[in-house]
């Protein structure tokens, strides 16, 4: 999918805003990463949606963007687990989230010295997911910043290759 036919009619928009454009830019990217393998219908439909949303101002643009990559990723197969552990399946609030164990996992399997993730970041990751922007809108900045973290890493590691507007992203703000 060509960068600016996927812009579409939200061209304007989103050109005219620099931090639009390089979440957009970001989302773009990774559709085309997603899609090497195999582009579908409901990627391209979950693409146009955030840059519609992007294009309107609707959400603050980290968490459109989060959002967006974590249902990507899901469409692609690599659903963060955020409700069970990762790793064997416990279910239950856990405490620590590692992206190359695949999200959420209970304290008998996070590594040593693996860093806590708050409840409300977890809460947060699960609002992305589903869509809930009354829950997202609403959620602290600092509740944001570490949600947003979180799914960057995620991005990162699944990805195989770094996309290269978000570590611009990560390294912008
Ligand atoms: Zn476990």
């Amino acid at each position: 999918m060509q960068q600016a036919e996927s812009l579409g009619s939200y061209g304007a928009e989103i050109v005219a805003n620099y931090d639009v454009y390089t979440t957009a830019s970001a989302m773009v990217e990774t559709a085309d990463r997603l899609n090497e393998a195999e582009a579908t219908p409901q990627q391209y439909l979950l693409l146009v949606g955030g840059l519609r949303s992007l294009a309107r101002g609707e959400h603050s643009e980290r968490s459109v963007l989060d959002s967006y990559l974590l249902r990507a990723m899901a469409l692609s197969g690599w659903a963060p687990g955020l409700t069970e552990c990762a790793r064997c399946g416990t279910v239950g609030d856990h405490d620590y989230f590692l992206a190359q164990l695949g999200g959420v996992v209970c304290s008998t399997c996070a590594p040593a010295g693996s860093p806590r993730v708050a409840r409300d970041t977890v809460d947060m990751l699960r609002a992305l997911m589903a869509g809930e922007w009354e829950t997202i809108d609403a959620a602290p900045g600092r509740t944001v910043a570490a949600a947003s973290g979180l799914v960057a890493a995620y991005a990162q590691f699944h990805l195989e290759r770094g996309i290269r507007s978000l570590s611009h992203l990560e390294s912008h703000r």
